[in-house]
């Protein structure tokens, strides 16, 4: 990386308001970073509370391991609540760009304006930035977030021949699932031996219950049989399927339920269809359904 002043390359985006430029580009930012006033319903699973303030304490990054649906934007969501920092989410994938990261210059008018992107917003503003399933975004990209996550803690914003020092309440988190682990797309060592890295997973069955119950909106029965629903298609995986049911599809089931939809067709519409589409596997999917409710 370049640490010298490159020429600015301006992304047209044309005329599409009547505000004065600086303005446009603060329109812009403004919804990248976001302050959580009410405390987010989040059921600890284990240690992870107590493990993220102390890294946070310790400026060191987070690095979130788990299944999707598992709890994790939630947790960081809480951690952001609980330590009264705004919060920025990028959700990685296969085009995301260090510009798209870092920010870019725009043309507004006649004017030339530079337009941060989330992660210098996020450093300036001593946020916590949630980079979500970071092995899908490009190589490319993720090297630049390596000096922010070591003992420099500096972000390099190349076209602007910037150094963004970190402040101490800047955080870095980042998730991935290793479930989904494959050659093009597994974490670097040069990555993840920045970060502290954290466990997460399907809760035991009583304590998922109690996440259902209450993010669903339904009774403990229907909960108790909704987790178990989950756990009967977790033994798939790998036989069939990719993941079993994640929290979030039996809460979403739940939340059917609530509205008035038959338990059935609750779960075939948001745990067997959205699990698969192969008609064998969605048919075993159906009978496990029929055997819970
Ligand atoms: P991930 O980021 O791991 O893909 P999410 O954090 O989006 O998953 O979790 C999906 C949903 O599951 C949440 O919106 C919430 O309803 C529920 N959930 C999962 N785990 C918890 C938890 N420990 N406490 C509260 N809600 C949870």
């Amino acid at each position: 990386m370049s640490a010298g002043v490159t020429a600015p390359t301006p992304e047209l985006v044309g005329a599409r308001r009547a505000e004065p430029p600086g303005e446009v580009a603060s329109g812009l930012l403004a919804p990248q970073l976001t302050h959580i006033d009410a405390e987010p319903y989040y059921q600890p699973i284990g240690d992870e509370v107590a493990v993220f303030e102390a890294a946070y304490a310790r400026c060191l990054p987070a690095l979130l391991k788990g299944p999707t649906g598992c709890g994790k934007t939630r947790f960081v969501e809480y951690m952001a609540w609980r330590l009264k920092r705004p919060l920025v989410t990028v959700a990685c994938h296969d085009d995301l760009t260090t510009a798209d990261l870092v920010g870019r210059y725009l043309i507004i008018g006649n004017e030339t304006v530079w337009v941060d992107g989330p992660l210098t917003a996020a450093v300036r503003a001593g946020a916590i930035c949630y980079l979500d399933e970071i092995v899908e975004a490009r190589k490319d990209t993720i090297v630049v977030i390596h000096p922010l996550a070591d003992s420099r803690r500096v972000l390099a914003v190349d076209k602007r021949g910037e150094m963004v020092a970190a402040p101490a309440s800047f955080m870095l988190a980042i998730s991935y699932n290793p479930g989904y682990q494959s050659v093009l797309k597994e974490i670097k060592p040069s990555t993840r031996q920045r970060f502290v890295a954290m466990d997460f997973d399907y809760p035991e069955a009583v304590v998922e219950a109690g996440i259902v119950a209450r993010e669903g909106g339904v009774d403990a029965d229907t909960a108790r049989r909704l987790v178990k629903l989950g756990e009967l298609t977790r033994n798939f995986k790998g036989a069939g399927l990719d993941e079993g049911a994640s929290t979030r599809l039996l809460v979403h089931a739940a939340q059917l339920i609530g509205a008035g939809i038959a338990p059935q067709a609750a779960c075939t519409a948001a745990v067997a269809r959205a699990l698969s589409d192969d008609p064998d596997m969605t048919g075993t999917l159906d009978d496990l359904v029929r055997a819970v409710f």
